[in-house]
């Protein structure tokens, strides 16, 4: 059974059969939203297959594959943060879309650590050094490589310098820079490929969801992401944060980040990102790339907005975005934001 997404296809022959056999430690990374996690657990999957495919697929059906399609496979061990492992319990689309969880749901979330810890390096050491019910290969995959703290990349380093035989680690990351070096330097890269715009559609399509009443491009070319973004209906609140952003003088801070507080902070500052962007792309080049629909109101921040604090704030947008995955406050989060929006916009008409 093939689960590759098909932009992937074309690079399987080549990772499956000869790449793999080049180190013991990998880290697949790409652009968010575009399928690595999947990619390197269907590698996993195939590498642990009994009766692999002529191209080397995972047969679906034998007793390895079995395991791992019920999540446990004593060869294969998937680390995360806490809080992705209970996340990841629930069904993942409900607790996106459903904005009134309990909040004692949301408060036992908190607790859990959104890092990976080295306790949980430490814990690993029984599956990576004493051999199991099940001899051959261990496949060990750490997802979101990016989110292992200062003493737990170190602890996994010293594990990826001296790996026990037959272990392959897999580091899957969309955030290839925030790893330390020298586990980048340490294992083999393999960045997999983005689809293109009709590849998105197409999929999209063959998953039997509409797409027309969004705008591709906020996304860039992240499948995933505009999945999860319809599905989770999002773009309700999309269009209140534009319709807002879009007259800063009127915005109330306040009030807007009471609304949006309980949707994923990474993503809202992205929208905001795409927004500034396109200020700052009319101001340089007087053309928007995102908000078409908006050229109009645009203009209007612009020609009362100073170049260079536009800028500055557009950097800024990169901090919020790394803070937004570790904000204990949403709301007081979204508030300090869109002040910062504000005061950005109303350097000379103040
Ligand atoms: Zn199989």
């Amino acid at each position: 059974m093939n689960q590759l997404y098909p932009w992937q296809q074309s690079v399987w022959p080549q990772i499956r059969n000869h790449v793999i056999t080049k180190a013991q430690a990998f880290i697949f990374s790409g652009r968010k939203g575009i399928g690595q996690l999947e990619f390197s657990e269907y590698l996993a999957q195939s590498l642990l297959c009994e009766q692999p495919t002529q191209a080397q697929f995972a047969c679906g059906s034998c007793r390895s594959c079995q395991w791992f399609e019920q999540g446990t496979h004593p060869n294969f061990y998937r680390l995360e943060p806490e809080a992705l492992l209970v996340e990841s319990d629930l069904d993942a689309t409900q607790a996106l879309s459903d904005s009134k969880q309990s909040s004692e749901d949301t408060n036992s979330k908190k607790k859990l650590s959104q890092q990976i810890t080295i306790d949980q390096i430490r814990h690993l050491d029984q599956f990576l050094y004493l051999s199991g019910h099940q001899s051959g290969r261990k496949i060990l995959l750490i997802h979101p490589a990016d989110c292992m703290n200062v003493s737990a990349a170190n602890a996994m380093l010293k594990r990826i310098e001296e790996p026990p035989p037959q272990v392959l680690f897999f580091l899957v990351t969309d955030r290839l820079q925030a790893l330390i070096p020298t586990i980048v330097s340490r294992c083999m890269r393999i960045t997999l490929p983005h689809p293109d715009r009709l590849s998105v559609k197409n999929w999209l399509h063959q998953e039997g969801i509409e797409e027309n009443s969004i705008d591709l491009s906020w996304f860039g070319t992240s499948p995933q992401l505009v999945k999860r973004y319809l599905e989770a209906g999002y773009s309700a609140y999309y269009v209140e944060l534009i319709e807002k952003i879009s007259s800063p003088m009127q915005l109330d801070p306040i009030t807007l980040a009471e609304k949006l507080h309980k949707q994923e902070l990474s993503m809202i500052v992205s929208w905001l990102q795409k927004w500034c962007y396109d200020l700052v792309s009319f101001q340089i080049l007087g053309r928007v790339y995102y908000h078409h629909r908006y050229e109009a109101a645009i203009k209007t921040i612009v020609a009362t907005t100073e170049p260079k604090q536009l800028i500055d704030f557009w950097k800024r947008l990169a901090q919020f975005q790394q803070w937004s995955r570790h904000s204990l406050n949403a709301r007081l989060f979204l508030e300090e934001l869109l002040f910062a929006y504000i005061k950005t916009c109303s350097r000379i008409s103040n």
